[in-house]
């Protein structure tokens, strides 16, 4: 049966035209699925009992809880989710008072990202909005039940490419900052990229944030390990992202993993800068994880990526600053339970 959550305002207006019920009836749909959060159409009380049977005929609420968990010794989770008879993970965030998760939106990914552990998966399908919306929805009610952080971020960077998945990813993104769906501002969602030529289509019809997977800024070595620099330059992803207004609230990022002798040197640094010169956006450096290496080191191909040591990317990170790129390095969390950047490989299946 088809899920009710996932759809838009003017979707369950049709539905409850459909069910033989009055128009105002969609926007009642919508608050008991985005504001109430209910489990069931029987849980839809003000909805008459005719009203509810025939929805039932057709829809199910489309919630499932996660099927296995793991937490890791600081304090984040990972959830593991079925979706559409495929497998995806979850990772549940805490941090002082916030707490961020970091949902998928794909079943494995296309992208073949030669450092990622979820590219060594293969695709194996879209996540429809529902599925998108059901990670956000269980996770946020276990962590209330549990007098755990409530949801304050989230960010699109799970398994899958978000950019290749855009109908169903910006379907969502409506629901959860839409008046009628969960009213989230949009400053509070971040969704991440390789950098794909859809990704037009999200600057235009979304205000989320934008995080853009870097890595190298030179083409011809960034395309040995994104395959995705072959269909849309790192270099055209910035020219891009320079037509769009980023001094306000919406923020562009980039995410940098450091590799060793690979992409930290100040060659490396100095066309970092001459890329972004022009362009208010910050640059995440990313510690490269020892469970990433392990799995790259046991492919066949013998891939083989030492991380940088800390003193490496305190340099990197200085130099940036110093020429006017603002640049942290992101503290890496949950590598204990493979819940870290480029660790979701549905482990928790196994
Ligand atoms: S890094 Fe992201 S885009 Fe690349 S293979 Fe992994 S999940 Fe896909």
């Amino acid at each position: 049966m088809e899920p009710l959550l996932g759809k838009t305002l003017v979707e369950l207006q049709e539905v409850a035209l459909a069910a033989g019920l009055q128009k105002f009836a969609g926007k009642q749909l919508a608050e008991w699925l985005y504001v109430r959060r209910v489990r069931t159409i029987d849980d839809m009380t003000n909805i008459s009992l005719k009203g509810r049977e025939a929805l039932k005929a057709a829809y199910t609420v489309g919630r499932h809880a996660p099927v296995r968990e793991a937490v890791s010794t600081d304090g984040t989770r990972k959830y593991l989710f079925e979706a559409g008879g495929q497998f995806v993970e979850t990772v549940y965030i805490p941090e002082d008072d916030r707490a961020t998760l970091c949902v998928s939106t794909q079943a494995g990914c296309k992208m073949g990202c030669r450092f990622c552990m979820t590219g060594t998966l293969g695709f194996h399908g879209h996540l429809h909005a529902s599925e998108i919306l059901n990670q956000i929805f269980e996770t946020d009610a276990l962590a209330l039940a549990d007098g755990r952080e409530p949801l304050s971020n989230i960010v699109y960077m799970g398994e899958g490419e978000p950019m290749d998945n855009m109908d169903e990813v910006l379907r969502s993104l409506e629901i959860m900052t839409a008046a009628y769906g969960c009213a989230w501002s949009p400053k509070r969602i971040t969704v991440s990229t390789v950098g794909v030529p859809a990704m037009k289509r999200f600057l235009d019809e979304s205000e989320c944030h934008l995080a853009v997977s870097m890595h190298n800024p030179f083409g011809a070595e960034r395309a040995q390990i994104m395959p995705a620099e072959k269909i849309m330059p790192i270099a055209d992803v910035i020219a891009l992202l320079k037509q769009y207004d980023w001094t306000h609230q919406r923020r562009v990022s980039f995410e940098y993993i450091c590799w060793a002798g690979k992409n930290d040197s100040v060659r490396h640094a100095k066309e970092i800068i001459r890329l972004l010169k022009g362009l208010n956006s910050r640059i995440n450096l990313i510690r490269f994880h020892e469970g990433v290496e392990k799995v790259a080191r046991t492919n066949k191909e013998e891939r083989h990526f030492p991380g940088s040591n800390e003193k490496q990317m305190e340099f990197l990170r200085d130099y940036l600053t110093d020429h006017g790129v603002t640049t942290t390095i992101r503290r890496s969390r949950g590598e204990d339970i493979l819940a870290a950047c480029g660790m979701l490989v549905n482990s928790l299946t196994v």
